[in-house]
């Protein structure tokens, strides 16, 4: 801790205490050593130079209400009133999520201590909606749902270890999958009550934790999606507080799996209650070509009423998270070196791997293809439906809202840090296997905002002022404008210089007559993480015949590297010891600004522009594992990545 407040650098991005681990149950097995020397892993303090501070002059910034701070968090995180979640053996409720989240130490569910060393600004608990909450109240023995011997067998059966618990679940997922589970949990008259007594208690709890100025609890919840395997998740936030929310229920995927009816559900919320509202889809790369296809859930061509619909509540996507990243693929980004981060694995199929995906699928799963097929189909329609900003967030369904690589603590309770978790299986198809080693440690969600609360936090994500990580904490701004030089973007004051003379990321470019556009990047690293390998703008477009390209364009880099003939960037290097495992700053750049200009610019085509920022090489959570627990890692597991940001795009239209 004394390290942290006096600067020096942890080789963790979001380093968690892990004070001490008890004993564990049979459902969270591969939890059988203490954690306590996992807790701080110093690394090779960084160059003197790391981390520079930028001053902005805050306060004429704010008059000007400009967004003059980052604000971090996470709006995808599960509890145990997720009835997954809880069938996994995650006996944390809201409350436990909002405390680490802010900060306070918390004993997990497999006994282990965790705190994060750096609290977060934000978090939504986004419990699925389908079932809310009442495996918890079966768990702790409703009255009401007591009534019936079944769920009164179910309840004894999960106080009596792990055993009789496992198979209580089994029990309840076949008996969901062959509509023989009691009657009781459909009849609307027992459950309504039940399930409006658990969304306004946890309305209570959010209302508790949400502290104006300091932290914001968002009320939302997860619409779960899932025809055929297939994940057309949402995450819905509400900018409104529990006065407001508590007059509805989250709206489930088992009245309408069709996104469309959800959408009517929350334009039925914003007209009833004068509240506000939004949905971001998620895991898009588990959709099999679902999430962001050229047709509706029906089937017929998206037209612009769809398009219009869609943009208005679905601003968002969430890019990176635990189960992969959805950016980019190697098969549809051929020329981009890094389009493959996160994708192993997860582009074997869809959610539940009942059907493996083929590569016509694959332009319907990933943001960066959506990007250019949202242009296409505004192109088509006049309407736009993918022009979305992106974030990141965790999907944890252990209560714990952490992407630290160096302390990751799992997709869920079974794979909570141990010795073995590495080499679980997380779905299985008689042709493909998913590994745990590939869950990504990943992400958080980056707002610019005026101040740390809901509202202006949702408004920020309403104007996509917003970006995501994988997980470490970099600061980055994007500007479009007409006349942006480099002075502007190494200036102290770059934000106030972005303001006045353009438009934030998620925003649309003025037009500047024939003159190609300039844009503003200024990238820092986590102060308490890696160096940056380069700053990159991507950039999509349609052509003369209407079909989309897209182009990397290398805008800022560290260690004076020259671009290779073929006009590529060669790599950083790498200065990742496995054996600590650790790495340097002794490569990279702390900070990376510049000004760019297209050089291929043409007024005549629509096109968008985003930034990806690397970092230079550092290890994976499996390479932890590996000096910590002596873990057996897969072979073929990859043990370093190169982790980023992505912005939000700013859009150019001829005007
Ligand atoms: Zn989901
Ligand atoms: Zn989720």
């Amino acid at each position: 801790m004394a390290k942290l407040e006096s600067g020096l650098l942890l080789v963790s991005a979001a380093a968690f205490v892990l004070a001490a681990c008890g004993d564990t149950d049979d459902q969270s097995a591969s939890v059988t050593e203490p954690a306590a020397d996992v807790a701080m892993v110093e690394a090779t303090p960084a160059p003197e130079a790391a981390a520079p501070a930028v001053t902005v002059p805050a306060a004429a910034e704010q008059a000007r209400g400009h967004a003059t701070e980052v604000f971090w968090g996470d709006t995808h995180l599960h509890t145990a009133d997720s009835a997954d979640a809880f069938a996994l053996g995650d006996r944390l409720g809201p409350e436990d999520a909002l405390r680490f989240a802010r900060g306070e130490k918390v004993t997990s569910t497999t006994g282990t201590d965790a705190q994060l060393l750096r609290p977060l600004d934000f978090l939504v608990i986004a419990d699925h909606a389908e079932g809310l909450g009442v495996t918890r109240e079966l768990y702790e023995g409703n009255p009401v749902l007591m009534s019936d011997p079944t769920l009164a067998r179910w309840n004894k059966m999960m106080h009596a270890g792990p055993e009789q618990s496992a198979k209580a679940t089994l029990e309840i997922i076949r008996g969901h999958a062959m509509g023989t589970n009691p009657k009781i949990l459909q009849d609307r008259k027992v459950m309504g009550p039940i399930m409006r007594n658990i969304w306004q208690s946890r309305g209570s709890v959010i209302e508790q934790y949400n502290e104006p100025g300091e932290f914001t609890a968002f009320v939302g919840y997860e619409y779960t999606s899932v025809p055929g395997g297939n994940n057309l998740h949402r995450v819905v936030i509400y900018r409104d507080g529990p006065e407001i929310t508590n007059n509805i229920l989250p709206f489930s995927s088992t009245i309408s799996e069709d996104p469309e009816d959800l959408w009517a559900a929350l334009e039925k919320y914003e007209e009833k209650t004068g509240g506000q509202v939004l949905a971001i889809p998620h895991n898009s790369n588990l959709s099999n070509g679902q999430m962001f296809a050229l047709v509706d859930f029906e089937g017929n061509a998206i037209d612009a009423d769809y398009a219009t619909r869609r943009a208005r509540w679905e601003p968002l996507v969430e890019i990176s998270q635990i189960k992969g990243d959805s950016e980019s693929h190697p098969f549809l980004s051929p020329n981009d070196e890094f389009a493959s981060y996160g994708d192993t694995g997860w582009d074997l199929g869809n959610l539940t791997l009942s059907t493996l995906k083929t590569n016509d699928m694959l332009a319907g799963d990933y943001v960066r293809e959506a990007l250019k097929r949202g242009l296409k189909i505004e192109a088509e329609t006049g309407a736009n439906p993918f022009k979305l900003g992106v974030i990141g967030s965790t999907d944890s369904h252990t209560s714990l809202a952490t992407a630290d690589s160096n302390q990751f603590f799992g997709k869920n309770v079974r794979v909570e840090p141990g010795p073995k978790r590495a080499s679980r299986v997380d779905r299985r198809n008689p042709d493909a296997l998913r590994v745990a080693w590939q869950y990504l440690a990943s992400g958080y969600a980056a707002v610019w905002a005026t101040e740390n609360t809901r509202e202006a936090l949702f408004d920020a994500m309403m104007r996509k002022e917003v970006y995501g990580t994988t997980g470490p904490r970099i600061k980055l701004r994007f500007f479009g404008g007409c006349d942006f030089d480099a002075e502007d973007a190494l200036a102290d004051d770059h934000a106030a210089r972005g303001y006045a003379k353009g438009v934030p990321m998620g925003g649309d470019l003025a037009s500047c007559g024939d003159d190609a556009p300039s844009f503003l990047v200024h990238a820092m690293m986590d102060p308490d993480g890696a160096n940056l390998d380069r700053v990159q703008i991507v950039k999509g477009w349609t052509d003369a015949d209407g079909a989309t390209q897209e182009h990397i364009y290398d805008v800022a880099w560290s260690d004076n590297r020259a671009l290779d003939e073929a006009g590529k960037l060669p790599s950083v290097g790498s200065t990742v010891d496995l054996t600590v495992p650790t790495w340097t700053n002794t490569i990279g750049a702390p900070q990376l600004a510049t000004a760019w200009t297209d050089p291929d610019f043409d007024p005549a085509q629509k096109a968008f522009y985003y930034v990806r920022t690397i970092e230079i090489p550092t290890p994976r959570w499996p390479a932890y594992d590996a000096v910590r627990y002596g873990a057996d890692i897969p072979a073929d597991a990859d043990l370093v990545n190169q982790e980023r940001a992505y912005s939000s795009p700013i859009w150019f239209t001829p005007s």
